[in-house]
Parts: C-alpha cells; sequence; structure tokens
C-alpha cells in the first residue's frame, strides 16, 4: 500500500458543492426578495469566487468574505439588500445540504477497508459540521479537520501542522492528498511536501509551477493508486 493515509477535500471533492450552493443560493434569494435564476446564481459565483480566493491566500477572514459575496453582489445588480440576512439563510441551507460527488460513498466505503480517511477541508465549522453529520460517507471518515477550528486553512503550512499533530502515524510520505482547488489542496500540499492527486472531472488543463502528483477525473481511479 502506497499511501495508508488518504487526506480528503471536502467540497467538490466528495460533496457536490456546486448543487448544495445552488439550493443555499435560492434561499438567499428568498429572504432578499429576489426570484433565483441561472444568470443570477452565475454572477453570484463570480463575486463568491472572487471572494474565497482572497480567503485561501489569507487576504481577508472567513466573516469578512462571507458578507462581502453578498455585498458585491447586490451592489452589482442595484439591490437594496441585507447582507448579513442572506449569508445567515445560504449559510443554515448549505449545513443541511450534503449531496454526494458520484462515485464518493462507494469510493469511501471501500477505500476505508484498508486505508484511514481524513477530511482537510476549508469551511465555516457550523456548516461543514452540519453537512458532514448528514452524510453517507461520515462512517467511513477518521475525522474531520476543518480550518475554522484549526485557525488556520489550506493551503498554508499552519493548516497541516494543526492536522499532522492530530493523526497518529502520519508522516509526509505515507499521506496522499486529494482535492479539487489548486489554490487550496494542490498548493497546499506542494507547500508541505505531500503528494497529491488531483480531481479534475471538468479536464482543467494543467497548471505551471504546481507539483501534481496524479490526476483523475473519477473518484475511482483512486483505487489504483492508493
Ligand atoms: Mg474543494
Amino acid at each position: 500500500m502506497r499511501y495508508p493515509f488518504l487526506l480528503f477535500d471536502a467540497d467538490n471533492t466528495l460533496f457536490d458543492f456546486n448543487r448544495a450552493d445552488r439550493v443555499a443560493f435560492a434561499a438567499s434569494c428568498k429572504v432578499s426578495g429576489i426570484t433565483p435564476t441561472d444568470d443570477l446564481l452565475e454572477r453570484y459565483r463570480v463575486h463568491n469566487n472572487a471572494c474565497w480566493t482572497m480567503f485561501d491566500r489569507g487576504e481577508a477572514s472567513k466573516e469578512f468574505i462571507c458578507l462581502e459575496r453578498f455585498r458585491r453582489f447586490y451592489t452589482e445588480l442595484g439591490i437594496d439588500a441585507d447582507p448579513a440576512a442572506a449569508n445567515e439563510a445560504h449559510l443554515a441551507t448549505l449545513a443541511t445540504c450534503s449531496f454526494p460527488i458520484p462515485h464518493s460513498v462507494e469510493v469511501c466505503r471501500r477505500l476505508s477497508e484498508t486505508h484511514r480517511l481524513f477530511l482537510v477541508t476549508n469551511a465555516v465549522a457550523s456548516v461543514q459540521r452540519g453537512r458532514l453529520s448528514r452524510a453517507a460517507i461520515k462512517p467511513y471518515l477518521e475525522a474531520a479537520f476543518i480550518s475554522e477550528e484549526a485557525g488556520a486553512q489550506k493551503p498554508t503550512k499552519a493548516y497541516f501542522d494543526y492536522v499532522f499533530a492530530r493523526i497518529d502515524g502520519i508522516t509526509r510520505d505515507n499521506c496522499l492528498l486529494v482535492g479539487d482547488s489548486l489554490t487550496s489542496d494542490i498548493q497546499g500540499a506542494n507547500n508541505y511536501g505531500l503528494a497529491c492527486c488531483w480531481y479534475n472531472p471538468a479536464g482543467v488543463e494543467n497548471p505551471e509551477g504546481l507539483r501534481v502528483d496524479y490526476e483523475i477525473t473519477d473518484l475511482r481511479e483512486l483505487y489504483d493508486i492508493v
């Protein structure tokens, strides 16, 4: 066995975050008196992604970006709505949504028979704990390390120090980080010297300057890697 310890990202790696986000977006629209449409969701996502990139880079706090994404979105639309109320509805709804990524449940179940599985996620703790408690993969995960509880986030060294201090037996050489995000997962593995597997179902072009040890479009490809 090459990698007895597997560190999985959560959103858009094991959980279908895009689908959950769509439901949560509709909830935020409801409190703001807006009719949700695909066009509006796309506009919201532009701001949401920009804000989370700021967070990944350590440029802003989670509290700030959670409100800022709605501030920017409503400013662009010229709507007088309360970003705090929208964000609250969004997070509360998100916590109830744990739609699995295709094959994630079967892959976690099978790998948990031979490997030790952990969740490494940049997220709001209340949302991620809520979602995890309802998730079909929950019995297969030994622990979940959530950035908000760690006081640090991927891709920082401090975050991985926190994780490594809490897993008996893990070393830089016996674990594999599996994730969809280049800025948090793959960059984090590069920073900390871990092997990494990029879950890239959309077949986005491989970036320059980042080490990607494995690239998969289907989680079942992990069987041959680990
Ligand atoms: Mg992710």
